[in-house]
């Protein structure tokens, strides 16, 4: 029975490195190879239409049908010599994947054959069969119309043999259906908010760009093994698995040499990324056994927001060629950390400021300073907002369950930057302000203007964490679509600035100099906000305490969670800022509960079936093994045999114990779906599989890990951790 875990184990020990053949040219030679990028646009389009679709690309001026037809017409042409014979729309559902339909370039010529045709409609539109899609009711099944449409600041790429056109999926009544369409919108609306505060400090501003650089973390697992666990192959996660008695506790995967199949993995994926232009950075362990990460340059938000997803599904691929399975799920292990997506997210001007880092004068500390505290206020603001973004079923296990990090939004600014909001708060606005210098002004304060973050002030257990030149939400979940937070994120300081904007007016209008005012409503954010700013110890249990005292959403329940995106100060701030109505916001809704219960619904089955089918059979088997030789003693011994198999027996009453609980609890968790799915909206279904069945998957768990421990390891058939965690 347990043949299958042997051969698996025996394979995937003796699995070789496979020959990872590099470029002949070095990276910056195949970079963005399958991308058509200005470059290319430049060299397959007319000069003026390339001067349109830049035009459109950074300024989101409308293409005219004529000049979509021409560019449609280069972007074919250059697809063909890559190889491309299709091409789609690609966009991304509320899935957390993405989605695309393939058709080929051929149309009929007329003449009874076959030509290679691509016009600026199909590129610009598209009316996918989508009905399927989770849409939270805005798209009934009778009236399943909705269509994708170009996003031309994303560039189109070619993987395999097809060209994807990165799209927004929208209803035909014009409610979002996907994640870009209101990331879009979410970055138009920090966009002019934050051009407005920058006119205070340069009126040369004429665009302000959001940031993302994620930090992609990951397992990587045999594929044989992973074969053979039914869980991690249904749910992307171990429903069960006694912890390995070697786990993290010596930290000596951190950092360390990458085992050489992985280095090979990890070679392959990168090429392939850097060829899709994807520009991949980093690598390295990670804290867990078999845990990795991968991170690129920052780039500006949407693309980078793209290039996640498709480098997402390019590790599920390229694993595959390496006999890996990758997992991305947030905790596939009990009891080694679980894997993140930081985001590194900053605002950067079309003048080249990084406007989350200090600079050299004055005048452009207090715009740092202006910034970052406006971030603060926004994620103080809306802190139960941005952790409804990252929440999900999968993120839930790393969230608050004593892991980073905690299921509380709080920031980490470091101790210099602290001094600095401190040393503002405290004086007063005279001491702060004297004319000087051709600058107008002069701040009293010590550490500015030679303001130097110390970028080593690290504080790992904060989820909003300031680093240097950039905040890092670190509370992200490794499968999600960055876009979420992102969304979140960007409307929440969108909507921060403009009040900004208008409390520092207000002032001005009243008399008020320029950056006095500034400093005034500045000083009265710090004061505001202050209960968001934590640098200690995000898991401890005072930490709950206190937050709870200072105003937190301290809500741990992921459905609960949800309900922040339907608070009154949340539909104000998405309607205001142009993001989202709050129809979308509602739908949305209801597909998040309906994912969140279908998820967990789908793990207690597989977790059932494992039941029946592996666990208690095998238990039972061993059982009847120690049974047997009791029996034996017994005939052979006599009353001698009673004490000698008395650890026998020991064992024989525990397998019985944990036996009959487990097919108890998993009846029992049965019933409890029925009770659940019964329910008649999605939120109270979904609050019925937190609170009930949620539960019984860890009660059951705990029984059947320990059975683990008592039987035959001959007997066993799933796969170890050991063997998950160590083998590679
Ligand atoms: P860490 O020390 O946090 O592990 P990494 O070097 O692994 O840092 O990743 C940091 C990520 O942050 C990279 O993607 C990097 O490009 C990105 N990053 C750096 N500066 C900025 C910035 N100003 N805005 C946004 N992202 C940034
Ligand atoms: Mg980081």
């Amino acid at each position: 029975m347990s043949e299958l875990r042997f051969n698996v184990v025996e394979k995937a020990f003796q699995a070789k490195p496979k020959e990872v053949k590099a470029p002949s040219t070095c990276a910056s030679g195949y970079f963005a190879k399958y991308v058509f990028n200005r470059e290319k646009m430049f060299k397959y389009l007319p000069t003026e239409v390339y001067h349109k679709l830049v035009d459109a690309m950074d300024h989101g001026a409308a293409l005219d049908r004529e000049a979509a037809d021409q560019v449609a017409e280069g972007m074919k042409r250059w697809a063909k010599e890559m190889g491309a014979t299709h091409y789609t729309h690609w966009f991304q559902p509320l899935t957390e994947g993405t989605a695309e339909k393939h058709d080929a370039f051929v149309e009929y010529d007329g003449k009874g054959g076959m030509v290679e045709e691509f016009s600026g409609k199909l590129l610009v539109q598209q009316e996918p069969d989508a009905s399927s899609f989770p849409n939270g009711g805005i798209r009934n099944t009778f009236e399943a119309r909705g269509y994708s449409a170009w996003d031309p600041s994303s560039p189109v790429f070619v993987v395999d043999d097809t060209l994807c056109i990165p799209t927004v999926f929208i209803a035909y009544t014009g409610e979002a259906l996907d994640y870009k369409a209101p990331l879009l919108k979410a970055l138009r609306a920090v966009d002019k908010a934050a051009v407005e505060v920058c006119h205070y400090f340069d009126s040369n501003v004429k665009k302000v760009c959001a940031y993302l650089g994620w930090e992609q973390e990951y397992f990587l697992v045999d594929e044989g093994l992973y074969a053979a666990r039914p869980d991690l192959l249904l749910t992307g996660r171990t429903l069960m698995g006694h912890e390995a008695s070697k786990n993290q506790q010596l930290e000596d995967h951190y950092f360390g040499a990458i085992p050489t199949r992985v280095a090979a993995f990890m070679k392959d994926l990168e090429i392939q990324a850097l060829e899709l232009g994807i520009p991949v950075k980093t690598r390295h362990n990670e804290v867990a056994p078999n845990q990795f990460e991968l991170a690129p340059i920052f780039e500006e938000c949407n693309l980078a927001v793209d290039h996640n997803m498709l480098i997402m599904s390019l590790m599920r691929k390229v694993a595959r060629n390496h006999g890996f399975r990758v997992l991305l799920h947030e905790k596939p292990f009990k009891g080694v950390n679980g894997s993140g997506k930081h985001n590194n997210w900053s605002l950067g001007t079309d003048t080249g400021v990084l406007l989350m880092a200090p600079g050299k004068t004055s005048e452009e500390n207090l715009r740092f300073i202006t910034f970052v505290v406006n971030t603060l206020m926004a994620v103080y603001r809306h802190n139960g907002l941005l952790k409804a973004s990252i929440m999900s079923a999968t993120n839930a296990h790393r969230l608050g369950a004593n892991e980073a990090p905690p299921a509380i939004i709080s920031s980490f600014l470091g101790s210099q930057l602290n001094k600095v909001l401190d040393h503002m708060e405290e004086s007063s606005t005279d001491e702060l302000v004297t004319l000087g210098g051709k600058h107008g002004m002069k701040l009293d304060i010590p550490q500015i203007p030679e303001l130097l973050i110390d970028n080593t002030d690290r504080n790992r257990t904060s989820p909003f964490a300031f680093t240097g030149n950039r905040f890092e939400f670190r509370a992200v979940g490794s499968e999600a679509n960055c876009a979420s937070a992102m969304i979140a994120l960007n409307t929440a300081v969108a909507e921060q600035l403009t009040v900004f904007k208008q409390d520092v007016d207000a002032l001005i209008e009243a008399g008020e100099a320029k950056v006095s005012a500034i400093i005034q409503v500045i000083r009265k954010y710090i004061k505001e906000c202050k209960p968001i700013r934590f640098d200690g110890n995000g898991y401890s249990e005072e930490w709950k305490q206190e937050a709870q005292k200072r105003g937190l959403d301290c809500e741990t329940s992921c459905p609960l969670i949800f309900d922040n995106y339907l608070a009154a100060e949340s539909i104000r701030m998405f309607e205001n800022m142009g993001v989202m109505t709050r129809k979308e916001l509602e739908a949305r809704n209801e597909v998040k509960w309906e994912t969140y219960a279908k998820k967990i619904q789908i793990e207690s089955r597989v977790l059932g079936d494992l039941v029946m089918n592996h666990i208690v059979p095998v238990a039972i088997e061993y059982q009847t093994k120690l049974l047997d030789n009791v029996c034996k003693m017994k005939a052979l011994l006599g009353e001698e045999a009673m004490s000698l198999s008395a650890e026998n027996m020991a064992i024989i009453r525990k397998i019985a114990a944990h036996t009959s609980y487990i097919k108890e609890h998993v009846d029992a968790m049965v019933e409890a779906r029925k009770v659940a799915n019964k329910c008649l909206s999605e939120r109270d279904k979904a609050i019925a599989y937190h609170d009930t069945i949620a539960p019984m998957l860890e009660q059951i768990r705990y029984h059947i890990d320990k059975l683990e421990l008592i039987v035959d390891d001959q007997m066993w058939t799933l796969p170890k951790y050991r063997e998950l965690l160590f083998i590679r």
